[in-house]
């Protein structure tokens, strides 16, 4: 298949870079994309080989194709769980199944696939738990060093899960922002910064997530997906898989998308209703859903653009409904972080709001086992 042959590309001034240079963006300061690459879905381009996120290889950089094979641990083709309620069809596409137990999986895998395709030893990552989990287990599976940044105060489930995959955890004095400018400092260095927010291969693997939902659904997707946004790494993934899902006519218009922050810490939703095309930073004041507090958003502009792009929105969800939402989850069987609690609420806000009739499909993005504090 042509158009494999990938590159960095940035987002701001169109300057390309190869995959393998340890560069984390543009020398004029923007944000890097994956360019060159041809992703229109084509049924045919599905390999039978691979359980989940690399049935779809083909659709993603060749640079990977010698290595996915030992990063893989069968992540991805998660099930999609019914869950009614209030009338509303809600398919929970239950991605905390993953080896980690988050949907991090999907973009951690691809992103060290390509890392060790590049010869990278050792790696930086900066998370509020999540994605450290997921590239400190990729890391350890390929034989790549491994320091991960946490925030104090980050659930002790999670930093234990970092060191059993005999990761550097570095616990830093601060919030989430001070962690990811510690990283970042790092990264400025020299060192290879495994981001799932600076490196576009992450999304390269997030993208997955829309097309099994395609597969699942008999080669269709649902009237409307909701995505909890943090730093958007499943938005953005989102947005490269339907516009490669239109581009190859696997689906004829986009589906309703809605962005679901926590009301406490919601940058993008004030952006959005604001109609500005940047995201000012916010006070983080504080909620359950800690794998969306992200009060300043690196890719915020980019998110905006995706969003207005698809024709989507973004709704906020309340501490109250986070946490309501949550027992109602559990009571149907469903153990999931307040995150995912957090878009269930908002979804069904939305729902609510537009008397909405179809089916909404939306991610159980990490296991409840993980924010036990
Ligand atoms: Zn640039």
């Amino acid at each position: 298949m042509a158009g494999r042959e990938a590159f960095f590309v940035c987002h701001s001034c169109g300057a390309s870079f190869g995959l393998a240079e340890a560069r984390h963006r543009c020398t004029c300061g923007g944000l890097l994309d994956v360019g060159g690459l041809d992703d229109a879905f084509s049924a045919t381009s599905l390999c039978d080989d691979a359980h989940g996120v690399f049935r779809y290889r083909r659709l993603m950089p060749d640079v990977i194709d010698g290595h996915w094979r030992n990063a893989t641990m069968a992540e991805g083709m998660t099930g999609l769980a019914e869950l009614g309620l209030g009338g509303v069809d809600i398919r929970c596409k239950m991605d905390y199944a993953m080896p980690t137990l988050s949907f991090k999986d999907r973009g951690a895998a691809v992103l060290m696939a390509a890392a060790k395709a590049s010869g990278v030893v050792s790696v930086v990552q900066d998370s509020s738990g999540n994605a450290g989990n997921s590239i400190a287990a990729y890391a350890s599976r390929l034989g790549i060093g491994c320091e991960i940044l946490v925030p104090e105060g980050t659930s002790p489930n999670k930093i234990s899960q970092i060191k059993a995959y005999n990761a550097t955890v570095t616990i830093v004095r601060g919030n989430r922002e001070d962690t990811a400018a510690a990283a970042l400092k790092q990264a400025e260095a020299g060192r290879y910064y495994a981001s799932h927010v600076y490196n576009p291969m992450f999304y390269q693997g997030t993208k997955t997530y829309v097309y099994e939902i395609w597969e699942q659904m008999g080669g269709r997707l649902p009237e409307a997906l909701a995505v909890p946004v943090g730093n958007g790494t499943l938005l953005l993934g989102l947005h490269l898989g339907l516009k490669s899902l239109f581009a190859g006519g696997a689906i004829g218009r986009m589906p309703m998308v809605i962005a679901v922050q926590a009301a406490r810490c919601a940058p993008l939703y004030r952006a959005f209703i604001g109609g500005k095309r940047t995201v000012a930073p916010v006070v983080n004041e504080g909620t359950a859903a800690e794998g969306i507090a992200i009060a300043a958003p690196v890719r915020g502009a980019q998110m905006l653009e995706a969003l207005r792009e698809m024709g989507g929105t973004v709704v906020e969800a309340g501490e109250e409904d986070i946490i309501r939402y949550g027992t109602l989850l559990s009571k149907s069987g469903i153990f999931a972080e307040p995150t995912s609690a957090a878009t269930v609420a908002g979804a069904m806000a939305w729902a609510v709001g537009e008397g909405f009739k179809g089916t909404l499909a939306l991610p159980m993005c990490g296991s409840g086992l993980k924010s036990l504090h």
